[in-house]
């Protein structure tokens, strides 16, 4: 409800902003962010950047250093209740490699209860949701988790590595965009953690070879949730697309060549489809460009419409990501 209201306000896209904390063993050097008030952040910036040495951004929330996941989540949770309404839902962790995004999406890598991120916790909340439901809905919850690398779609719920190329089909009836990928009935959260570490360790798998390819790819992990009214017998369908997207830092095309730069120039095209999308949906142009990238054609019936996007961009605390700290800022800006 307090979603919905807030939405009539301001449309379907939400954009929040994360800022990580210096790390352990690292100097707490002079922060690059010199300020947060709500939906505000001030970072100071070098005078090659901008003249007056700090620039200020608006987004829905900020959420600084000290911001728990479950105070992440507690603002997510509202968009997470609407797919067991029949919504479709999309959040998105932007930013450049370390600035927090697996963190916010799935947790440390040490996981620990506190540091369950959103994934966790949003099937969590459907599950409890449904039970407290049971009455009225039969609900059914079922996961398929994907790999975009390169322009190409990888099952990462594959028993055999998920080495073969999947299609993308955006009419298919039961609403899956990729049916060819595992869909994996789930029940309970520790399902959910088994399913996790399989998908993790299946892109640990490629991995190997290009060292952290899991910077280089988005991973995006879809709930399919089937409402089934007990009393009417209505159907009811939702889905939630949680992906953790490629790192958002440029390469400097004149040190990189071959696959390096290959890999650099289809993360490019993607995040920059991804935002060329969002800010047409938010300006509510009448021609929306899914076509232009893999991302956004998995994404299409779950971004504009009715569906709801929220968006975290991540920013490092360090001076000297100052500069990729900005181009992300501006990213999230044009789609705010
Ligand atoms: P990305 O996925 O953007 O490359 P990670 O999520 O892997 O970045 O984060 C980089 C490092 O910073 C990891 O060691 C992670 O545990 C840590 N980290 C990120 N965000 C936080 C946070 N909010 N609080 C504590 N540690 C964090
Ligand atoms: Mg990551």
């Amino acid at each position: 409800k307090l979603y919905n209201q807030v939405q009539d306000l301001k449309g379907n896209i939400r954009v929040y902003c994360r800022v990580r904390p210096f790390l352990p063993g690292q100097f707490s050097s002079m922060s690059a962010v010199s300020h947060i008030d709500d939906g505000n952040i001030t970072v100071i910036t070098p005078a090659k950047y901008c003249k007056e040495g700090h620039k200020s951004f608006t987004f829905n929330k900020v959420f600084g250093p000290t911001a728990t996941q479950e105070e992440v989540f507690s603002d997510t949770q509202p968009l997470i209740r609407s797919v067991l309404d029949g919504y479709n839902v999309c959040i998105f962790a932007y930013g450049q490699t370390g600035s927090g995004k697996t963190y916010t999406m799935s947790g440390p890598k040490e996981l620990t209860e506190e540091g369950l991120g959103v994934n966790y916790r949003a099937l969590n909340d459907l599950f409890h949701i449904s039970e407290q439901r049971k009455d009225t809905f039969c609900y059914e919850i079922a996961v398929q988790m994907i790999e975009i690398y390169n322009e190409q779609v990888r099952d990462l719920l594959a028993n055999d590595g998920g080495n073969r190329r999947l299609e993308i089909r955006n009419s298919s009836q039961k609403g899956l965009n990729v049916p060819d990928a595992n869909l994996i009935p789930v029940v309970s959260t520790s399902d959910v953690i088994e399913l996790m570490n399989l998908g993790q360790k299946n892109r640990a798998v490629s991995s190997t070879a290009m060292n952290d390819r899991s910077s280089r790819s988005h991973s995006c992990l879809t709930i399919h949730v089937q409402a089934k009214d007990l009393t009417s017998g209505n159907v009811l369908r939702g889905c939630m697309h949680l992906v953790d997207l490629a790192g958002s830092e440029r390469v400097d095309k004149s040190e990189v060549k071959g696959d390096r730069l290959k890999e650099a120039q289809h993360i490019n095209k993607s995040l920059s489809a991804l935002g060329d999308v969002i800010s047409a949906l938010a300006q509510k142009n009448t021609h929306i460009p899914y076509r232009n990238s893999k991302l956004t054609q998995l994404l299409q019936d779950s971004l504009g419409g009715q569906a709801k996007t929220l968006m975290f961009v991540h920013i490092s605390p360090e001076m000297d990501a100052i500069g990729e700290t900005l181009s992300t800022l501006k990213f999230a800006e044009r789609v705010a």
